[in-house]
């Protein structure tokens, strides 16, 4: 058996961390061979809840569970850290406007990053999944300056299952049919989910659905999802944000398959002209634990003008806590 690795979760009593703990500990996310110690980091209000959680993961009986911590502190829970996955961010409250929104979520994030650099292993790999997340990684990064920026990612994975399922569906093929999906930008409604690569049982996707229905029907429904999840259940997509978190560090682990991609929040390397830095959704190929973002894709103009759109609300909301980042 291997040697245990150390996984931190933030937000651990919410609702995706009631999904993820157990995928996690069952061996989903890092293989049915690698024991795993479980390291919950909530805010001081919900420790009762989260010691409830850790009841029932006690329950379980996971053979691969070799240890739980949990704490208040951020110093405590990402200490060693070999994963960090960064689920707990501020809902945006009533009356509360974007700007707050992302000032309060800076104030969290930057505090984070800070212990992660004081406190988590050197080669830590760091998942934000709490939203605004592509910007809380940016400011969490910015805080860790003596860890690799590159290992800092937020989570695009769910809109890019989300469009394998769409597109599975209008075609009438199942998602393992699909390959090289990509989703480019910002996890928002400025996403933009591109087909243009993509292969259904290796013809090209775009000319098996009609460009209609891609422009006006597809790429609002995988933009829009969350938020038909919320109209029809009443709560935010958590399974489906837990299950998508999982295959984001699984395949950055353990690698993609060959002749396909995954789509992952990165910081920008300036590939295909997007501003250096930003944390921006590319496809991205995986190996021995790391990832290296898919070159000489072509770009054309409607493809070019989305991840333009995308890009710019990214600029904006750096811009929009700019005075916060070091
Ligand atoms: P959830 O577990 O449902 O969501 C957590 C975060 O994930 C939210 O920011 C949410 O964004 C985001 N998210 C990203 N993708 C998705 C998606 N596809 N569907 C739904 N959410 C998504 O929230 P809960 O309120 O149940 O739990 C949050 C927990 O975090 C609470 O227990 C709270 O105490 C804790 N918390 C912990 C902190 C810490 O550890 N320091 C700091 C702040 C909070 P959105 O709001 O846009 O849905």
């Amino acid at each position: 058996m291997k040697n245990p690795v150390r996984v931190a979760v933030t937000g651990a009593a919410g609702q995706i961390s009631y999904s993820l703990l157990f995928r996690i500990a069952s061996g989903d996310m890092l293989g049915k061979d690698q024991p795993v110690i479980l390291q919950l980091l909530e805010i001081t209000p919900a420790m009762d809840a989260l010691r409830g959680v850790v009841m029932e993961l006690e329950d379980c009986a996971f053979p691969l569970l070799a240890g739980t911590v949990i704490s208040d502190k951020p110093e405590e829970a990402f200490a060693d850290a070999d994963y960090a996955l960064l689920v707990g961010a501020r809902p945006r409250g009533p009356g509360m406007e974007r700007k707050d929104l992302l000032e309060a979520n800076a104030a969290i994030f930057s505090v984070q990053g800070k212990a992660l650099n004081a406190v988590a292993s050197r080669q830590v790999k760091v998942l934000v999944v709490g939203n605004p997340a592509n910007t809380n990684a940016l400011i969490a990064q910015r805080n860790a300056p003596d860890l690799d920026p590159r290992n800092f990612t937020a989570m695009t994975r769910l809109d890019h299952n989300r469009a394998l399922a769409q597109l599975a569906g209008k075609t009438g093929a199942a998602t393992t049919d699909i390959r090289q999906m990509i989703i480019w930008g910002n996890h928002s409604a400025t996403q933009y989910p591109d087909i243009s690569q993509a292969s259904v049982k290796g013809d090209a996707a775009a000319g098996l659905v009609p460009r209609e229905w891609y422009e006006t029907d597809f790429i609002p429904t995988v933009q829009q999802r969350g938020a038909a999840i919320i109209k029809a259940r009443g709560a935010s997509s958590a399974a489906s944000a837990a299950s998508s978190a999982i295959d984001h560090i699984r395949d950055w682990a353990l690698g993609t398959p060959d002749g396909d991609w995954v789509s992952m929040a990165v910081p920008s390397d300036g590939s295909y002209g997007i501003e250096e830095g930003l944390i921006y959704s590319f496809p991205v190929t995986c190996k021995n634990g790391d990832y290296s973002i898919v070159q000489g894709l072509e770009i054309d103009a409607f493809s070019r003008q989305r991840m333009t759109v995308t890009e710019q609300e990214l600029r904006e909301e750096r811009d929009g806590v700019a005075h916060l980042l070091p």
